[in-house]
């Protein structure tokens, strides 16, 4: 049995409420009301029970709450029926936090879910791209559901997408006031916009080498500024501990696409979500055991995608901890991440800071 293991689960197929424009998915494909159906979903709780000692589920949508409440009641229901261990089962929603009424808190407390919002900076930031149908930013809902989630006690994480249009130093130094000191979260995560060869049409949302270092640095000197170690950005953490010779967590820096599995509302795995589809589906748990789908098909195509360096890296001295980055950033001829050149400027400057702040023998790169 691993002991480990995430899937990223599209329950509502590309369902959404919102029409973000920087979105990968067609606008059409979000209207039609897709939900995981019954035996899907029990074949699927029941066949993770079995193969892991502990299992992370990210449920992503679209918009996942449209599933309803209902639905993740039954996901509770099966996840107790078929568990090994009372906490084998590891729960969040990635949700767009435009639905989040008390019920949904409830729920959420009492089963242990965690909860993520897609939400842009600050509200001006986020007007910019995150739209409903009828045009209307999704900013008031986000707000509303954050502070139903404040009065709860319930701290929320934040996932922050950044653009071509908003990757700048004010922004970065915005967002991070208003996240942490105006709503008092304790933790995000940032989202880069890349789409360079124009493969699902959001090249002109694609963000710069050069932005994605300022936006980088920027947080990163709030954040030392602020000086709250409870504060937690992961790529602070994993850059940093990569520097000091420890092993960072997000497959982006470690080349290991091997963590994350996609399943869809119908039953069809495949790599993650972040890949295209077409490209990298499995099989169908419908008429497959989710064992012989992972372990027929995975490791060998995946393996050998992920582990794909050009010559650059493998001179590289931020090789150990940068890995050629995302798969689903990698583009020409030799497949080298988008943001290579940002990322050598960032791992700098933070050994800079490192070998100024806590002196060099720290640094084990
Ligand atoms: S494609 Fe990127 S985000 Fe997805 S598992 Fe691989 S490295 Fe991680
Ligand atoms: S910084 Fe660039 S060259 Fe170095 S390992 Fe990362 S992607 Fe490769």
């Amino acid at each position: 049995m691993k002991t480990s293991q995430s899937f990223i689960i599209k329950n509502t197929g590309d369902f959404c409420n919102l029409r973000c424009d920087y979105c990968y998915l067609g606008k059409d494909i979000h209207d039609k009301k897709r939900i995981m159906d019954d035996l899907v979903l029990k074949k699927f709780i029941k066949e993770t029970s079995e193969l892991y000692g502990t299992v992370k589920l990210y449920w992503e949508g679209g918009e996942p709450l449209l599933a309803g409440v209902n639905f993740y009641q039954k996901v509770v229901k099966l996840q107790k029926r078929y568990c090994k261990h009372p906490s084998q089962f590891e729960n969040q929603f990635q949700t767009n936090g435009t639905l989040i009424t008390q019920k949904w808190i409830d729920f959420s407390k009492k089963n242990n879910f965690k909860i993520s919002i897609s939400f842009d900076g600050y509200p001006e930031m986020n007007n910019l791209h995150r739209k409903n149908i009828a045009g209307i930013s999704s900013t008031a809902a986000v707000i509303h559901s954050l502070k139903l989630l404040n009065k709860a006690n319930y701290k929320p994480g934040c996932i922050i997408t950044i653009t071509r249009q908003t990757a700048t130093v004010k922004n970065a130094q915005k967002s991070f006031h208003f996240l942490i000191n105006k709503l008092g979260l304790k933790q995000f995560s940032i989202n880069f916009c890349c789409d360079p060869l124009n493969k699902i049409g959001n090249k002109k949302f694609t963000v710069t080498n050069k932005q994605f270092y300022l936006f980088h640095k920027t947080i990163f000197d709030c954040w030392v500024k602020q000086g709250d170690l409870q504060i937690k950005i992961p790529f602070i953490d994993d850059m940093l501990a990569g520097l000091i010779g420890k092993t960072p967590k997000l497959c982006y820096y470690r080349a290991s696409c091997e963590d994350m599995v996609g399943i869809d509302y119908t039953g069809i795995v495949s790599y993650c979500p972040r890949l295209p589809k077409d490209k990298y589906q499995w099989g169908d748990i419908r008429n497959q055991s989710l064992k012989d789908i992972l372990n027929k098909n995975r490791n060998r195509d995946l393996i050998t995608q992920t582990k794909l360096f050009p010559q650059k890296c493998k001179t590289c001295p931020w090789f150990k901890i940068c890995h050629n980055g995302c798969l689903a950033d990698r583009y020409g001829q030799e497949n080298l991440y988008y943001f290579c050149k940002g990322r050598m400027q960032l791992f700098n400057y933070l050994k800079k800071f490192l070998t100024n702040n806590i002196g060099k023998a720290v640094i084990k790169i």
